[in-house]
């Protein structure tokens, strides 16, 4: 099977049907932060990993928790390139990173985020923080990390996983 069908079960299958904490479903999620990253026209693999960022939670083998971030990215790594799969690698350093430089970011958190946040590592340190700049796609990272913390809105309609099919098929085969 094509990893772009084995995504599409992901998409449609009982783990993506609730979010803990959240008021909308961990698909509605994804799929909103990839249509907010779609209408700031942002490039075609950092689209796919706002679409797929947290796909860590609920890959069939293994525990789910908030290894997340390394699961997904070491999952999509089999075929995806580092432009994908460092945003989702980075996705909750992101968040720690943001929390410490943008007051209001903390402040802006969901609930189940903040209570996440400390099992993550809490706010970073000065020196986490510098450290963190200079990675490789810590930018895209925080620019993911955005869409995703604004991707939690019942009201919102984001277009389902098929439109992005295209888009995933362009990113694969351009990475062959
Ligand atoms: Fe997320």
């Amino acid at each position: 099977m094509s990893p772009i069908e084995t995504i599409a079960e992901l998409f449609a299958g009982q783990g993506m049907q609730a979010y803990l904490g959240e008021p909308v479903s961990l698909a509605q999620h994804m799929l909103q932060a990839a249509a907010q990253a779609e209408q700031e026209g942002a490039p075609d693999t950092l689209i796919a990993a706002a679409l797929l960022h947290d796909l860590g939670h609920v890959l069939p083998d293994g525990a789910t928790g908030d290894h997340h971030a390394e699961r997904g990215a070491d999952w999509l790594a089999q075929w995806f390139p580092e432009s994908v799969t460092m945003p989702v690698r980075l996705h909750v350093e992101a968040k720690r990173y943001l929390c410490a430089t943008e007051p209001w970011y903390l402040a802006s958190l969901s609930r189940a985020s903040s209570q996440s946040l400390l099992v993550q590592g809490g706010v970073m340190t000065s020196r986490e923080v510098n450290a963190f700049k200079g990675l490789p796609y810590s930018q895209q990272a925080l620019a993911v990390r955005r869409w995703d913390e604004a991707a939690k809105n019942p009201a919102a309609s984001p277009p389902p996983f098929d439109h992005f099919r295209p888009l995933l098929e362009r990113v694969l085969s351009s990475s062959l």
